[in-house]
């Protein structure tokens, strides 16, 4: 080395050591008391919840954890810390609340931009109500070939804007005039042509595994299917078959040989027992599965995501949608109640997903109690909304529960929720990849994200 060079090698030694000392102070210890803690997997609340938190990760949690002197305490009081909530079931990127036809025209009329920057506020509610991850179920918009939940998470993922950890879907396959089928129930060739496997829409195993692979090639983490009709669909009945048993066997291997988990959209009782026979990983709704067929469940270790939410929104603001749509609607929502019920006393495995989308973005910690007045006990729908959905996404080395070396995705809400399961819908402090999102009042919701706070009977 000549000596003329030392002071530059001087200087990034310098520059270096300043920089590990700003990392340093970057990763401050944080840490999050309060009066109990559930840790998303024990039977029972911990009194005196304490978590240590540095950089994004969790570094210690417990009762009795030694706090270091230059730590940041944050002492929440009477409240109970959480892992971040989970959302196995929504649609970030749409809004189905309101009268039905007005919706449907609105999205005729609305540019796809337009309703992309409608989703910046949908995802930022979902955070702040303590959802920090999610599972984004479909995103299409019809006539259109946007990957919205693709763009929206990419840009959470870079900090352009907020809004929880999600995986996405994008569009969700299905049959010719099945329930994803977004030409149903207008004119014939109205949009010019028919949906093909680019929209989800696909026929025969060959036709599936390509719209699988083209999902896949454009960002798809899990792979949506509707193996049965739905509610909020005009051209189909709510429980008949819309896959052979050989098109779900195409769709199952083609997801699984490209390590994508299979969730699929199914009210009736003989779609969703093909559905667990061929290995799909959950089964959305559920609605009219019988004893039998949850048994199968059971057996095969299926998860149901029993999206209460969604049936209970509608069946409130029934008056809004068209009557073949009500009596849909009126039928799976007799019918799932029996079916929930059912599936907790004989432990079918549960993950919390709500649909929302169908009701206000935000809203989603209200299936908690809807859970609970169906038979299910406070601490197991925490868990149904903590670790089990961290399970079903294939996430559970990195969230779902407050443990060391766990990403900080960490909620508190007032007071204890085993005893008042409500207390969920209150949550008060945000912290998601240990940056602190909230700690006091969300932000108002804007008008993009309605809150027609609902009245929801338990029955
Ligand atoms: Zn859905």
């Amino acid at each position: 080395m000549q000596i003329a060079d030392r002071p530059y090698y001087l200087a990034v030694i310098v520059i270096l050591l300043f920089s590990a000392v700003a990392a340093g102070a970057a990763d401050q210890t944080v840490v999050l008391k309060a009066a109990r803690m559930f840790d998303g997997k024990s039977k029972s609340l911990i009194p005196n919840g304490v978590v240590l938190v540095q950089g994004d990760k969790i570094v210690d949690v417990g009762s009795t954890v030694t706090i270091p002197s230059d730590a940041k305490v944050i002492d929440l009081g009477d409240m109970t810390l959480s892992p971040g909530f989970m959302d196995a079931h929504t649609h970030l990127t749409l809004d189905f609340t309101g009268n039905f036809n007005e919706r449907r025209l609105k999205e005729l009329q609305t540019n796809v931009s337009e309703m992309t920057l409608m989703a910046i506020s949908y995802a930022r509610a979902t955070l702040e109500a303590g959802f920090t991850t999610v599972r984004d179920l479909g995103s299409r918009f019809v006539g259109s070939p946007e990957f919205v939940d693709v763009a929206l998470r990419n840009a959470i993922n870079h900090g352009i804007t907020p809004g929880p950890h999600m995986l996405v879907a994008t569009k969700g396959i299905g049959a010719t005039g099945g329930h994803f089928d977004a030409t149903g129930g207008y004119r014939d060739k109205l949009f010019g042509r028919e949906p093909d496997p680019s929209e989800g829409i696909a026929d025969g195993p060959d036709e599936i595994r390509k719209a699988v692979r083209f999902e896949v090639k454009n960002g798809a983490n899990v792979i949506k299917a509707a193996v049965s009709g739905g509610v909020l669909s005009l051209a189909d009945e709510v429980d008949t078959p819309q896959f052979t048993p050989a098109e779900m066997a195409a769709l199952v291997d083609e997801s699984h040989r490209l390590r994508k988990k299979v969730a699929v959209h199914c009210h009736g009782d003989q779609a969703a027992r093909e559905a667990i026979e061929v290995g799909v990983d959950s089964i959305e709704h559920g609605s009219f599965m019988k004893t039998e067929t949850l048994q199968l469940m059971k057996t095969k270790a299926t998860y149901l995501v029993p999206t209460l939410m969604a049936t209970e929104y509608i069946l409130s603001k029934i008056d809004s949608y068209p009557p073949a749509l009500q009596a849909k609607a009126r039928a799976a929502g007799a019918a799932r109640s029996e079916m929930f019920r059912n599936a907790v006393k004989m432990g079918v495995k549960i993950a919390l997903g709500t649909d929302a989308g169908v009701f206000p973005h935000g809203d989603n910690a209200k299936e908690f109690a809807l859970m609970v007045g169906l038979g299910m006990r406070p601490i197991d729908a925490l868990r149904s909304g903590t670790s089990n959905d961290a399970d079903l996404l294939g996430i559970g080395q990195a969230v779902g529960t407050l443990e060391k070396g766990k990403r900080a995705d960490i909620v508190a809400m007032p007071g204890d929720p085993t005893a008042d399961i409500t207390a969920t819908e209150r949550i008060s402090f945000v912290m998601k990849d240990g940056k602190i999102i909230r700690n006091g009042p969300a932000t108002p919701r804007t008008a993009a994200v309605r809150d027609d706070d609902i009245d929801l009977p338990v029955d």
